[in-house]
């Protein structure tokens, strides 16, 4: 940051009065500029053991495969962004979402929650940041050309938590070296 958003002023990085860690203070105004984690939200939609994915037509790693997901906007909720993520992105409507998956990323500021769910009409079809958008099922998920290794993750767990039809909620805490090294890659 090096204007302030309120005034136009430059802005330095000090540490304010009561606080403990540096922040954007403007030099005109004195207007604190916090920065704070991003939100990624998501949903692993699903019909008859099979995985709605998307085909990605923007960068980061276009063409790879991914969950429909994406940033969470002011004035919505972690389900609703989830949901409206997943109609964007996959022209798809979810029934009755569950809370499923947590991953927090500190290292880039960003947390990503997903929410489980089954398709509600069975309709799907890209959007405008889509190339493609198929339901697939474990033995057909295109392994080499997923997106980002915590899609991997989750997919293995998903597969594994329908087998035992059991939906436990995880979190975890994702390092620069787990996302360069990825989980498994194969299913077991
Ligand atoms: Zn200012």
């Amino acid at each position: 940051m090096k204007y302030c958003s309120s005034c136009g002023e430059d802005v330095a990085k000090r540490i304010p009065d009561g606080d403990d860690r540096p922040r954007y203070v403007c030099n005109g105004c004195d207007v604190v500029h916090y920065q704070n984690p991003k939100m990624v939200v998501g949903i692993v939609a699903s019909q008859e053991h099979k995985v709605l994915m998307c085909r990605r037509a923007i960068e980061p790693r276009k063409g790879f495969w991914t969950l429909p997901a994406g940033f969470m906007e002011n004035g919505e909720t972690t389900m609703a962004g989830a949901i409206r993520e997943t109609w964007e992105e996959a022209y798809a409507k979810v029934d009755s979402p569950t809370l499923y998956r947590m991953f927090e990323l500190p290292y880039i500021n960003q947390v990503y929650i997903f929410y489980r769910a089954k398709l509600l009409d069975g309709k799907y079809s890209a959007g405008p940041e889509s190339l493609d958008v198929q339901l697939f099922s474990e033995d057909q998920i295109p392994w080499s050309e997923i997106a980002f290794p915590i899609v991997t993750e989750i997919l293995h767990e998903h597969f594994d938590d329908t087998r035992k039809n059991e939906f436990p909620v995880r979190i975890s805490e994702v390092d620069p070296v787990w996302q360069r090294k990825g989980p498994k890659q194969q299913p077991e």
